[in-house]
């Protein structure tokens, strides 16, 4: 039986990827993607909005904008829809007239809505540098690794593998093949049941937090089941024992946005804010989320906000871009971010104006850029995961 105090750290775990510059030089194996071709409009042309309308209106029902809660202003005002990155794909799927989607989110949404929607559909990332971070920590081959641990543990017959919707198609697809489910933040309770019911443990990858989250403040899961695979230790860092009397065996990945909320900014928002209700995202550390008043996915949490009462004080411990604009949606309401840092999600936030212009009317002259494709076999067992997923009760 093992936890240790590293289960909450949030201190970067070393990434086997050469660091890249966002939006230079190459590397398709990671999500923080590839450079971004052709020649953008200035951010400071007074004429962008106009142009996106433009290339916008020649598109017609050939496109469809999905804009993810996290993205800028500038962005959001294009979108066709906007939602959490499973719901958007949804969406996607649900507009098969649109040959074109352009994903206005990271990199593993786009693959996401490319496994979702039909061979005919194209997926555009108006810029490929905007991968994500957390996917990003957990490789194909280090999971892989790390299924070779579990069997030599002689517990790999026992595990179910839940992976986030926060995970590349390559995480996606071993989950399928291991008969495991995708989950998001708004069902991981569900999926976490469904898991337990097939098996005695529980692999959930790459999220850290939602995972000890939903697993000990939902299910009863006693914190000293859990135990934090590290994939850049030899065997995990775990013992054979170890992975044997855990239940949860999560793996060492979480959010650069979420993970930044510590205790003390709850403490300092009560202080600062006298009768402020706190509500922070599952990615979020245990010990913010147990000090919290509150927790929920993005839906939950626009949701909260908008049956809130009048009058009522907000501290919201998610990205920037949604909490300010919900602050601009509910002026009734005093709504804060829950830490003094301004802190938005940097790669999100590569997606900007001049990349959608530049996509849009890329598109509208007949060229398409930046197309995400997943292949045949990992969008199969990817597929497989998902479908899953969409079985639960
Ligand atoms: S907010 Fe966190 S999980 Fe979401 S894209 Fe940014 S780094 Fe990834």
């Amino acid at each position: 039986m093992s936890t240790t105090t590293e289960t909450y750290g949030t201190d970067p775990a070393p990434s086997p990827l050469a660091l890249l510059l966002l939006g230079r030089e190459a590397d398709p194996n990671s999500e923080r993607g590839v450079e971004c071709p052709g020649d953008l409009p200035a951010a400071s042309d007074p004429d962008l909005v106009a142009r996106a309308r433009a290339a916008k209106e020649k598109l017609g029902d050939r496109v469809f904008i999905l804009g993810h809660h996290y993205q800028r202003d500038e962005v959001i005002e294009f979108a066709d829809v906007t939602g959490d990155s499973f719901k958007l794909a949804r969406d996607a799927a649900a507009r098969p007239e649109a040959e074109y989607i352009v994903f206005c989110g990271v990199h593993f949404m786009a693959e996401s809505a490319d496994i979702l929607t039909s061979e005919r559909q194209r997926v555009v990332l108006p810029d490929l540098a905007a991968g994500c971070s957390m996917a990003d920590m957990a490789t194909a081959e280090q999971v892989a690794e790390c299924w070779d641990v579990l069997t030599e543990a002689g517990v790999a017959d026992a595990t179910v593998p839940v992976s986030y919707m926060n995970s590349s198609a390559d995480i996606k697809a071993f989950t399928g093949r291991h008969g495991g489910t995708i989950c998001t933040s708004s069902n991981a309770k569900r999926a976490l049941e469904w898991a337990f019911e097939q098996g005695e443990k529980v692999l959930f990858l790459p999220d850290q937090h939602l995972g000890r989250n939903t697993a000990v403040l939902e299910m009863g899961v006693p914190l000293d089941e859990c135990v934090l695979y590290n994939p850049h230790k030899p065997n995990g860092g775990l013992t054979a024992e170890q992975l044997r009397d855990a239940k949860m065996i999560l793996w060492r990945g979480h959010c650069s946005v979420h993970g930044r909320f510590s205790v003390q900014s709850v403490d300092e928002v009560r202080e600062r804010i006298p009768g402020v209700t706190v509500l922070v995202h599952p990615e979020c550390k245990h010990e913010v989320v147990t000090a919290a008043d509150m927790v929920g996915s993005t839906e939950y949490i626009i949701k909260a906000l908008d049956a809130a009462e009048p009058g009522s004080k907000w501290a919201i411990g998610t990205e920037l871009n949604l909490v300010r604009r919900l602050a601009k949606a509910h002026p009734d309401k005093e709504v804060v971010f829950l830490d003094r840092t301004v802190c938005f999600c940097s790669t999100m936030n590569r997606i900007d104006l001049p990349h959608l212009v530049w996509t849009l009317e890329s598109l509208a002259e007949g060229r398409v850029p930046n197309v995400i494709t997943v292949d045949a076999e990992t969008e199969r067992y990817a597929k497989a995961a998902l479908d899953r997923m969409l079985a639960l009760p």
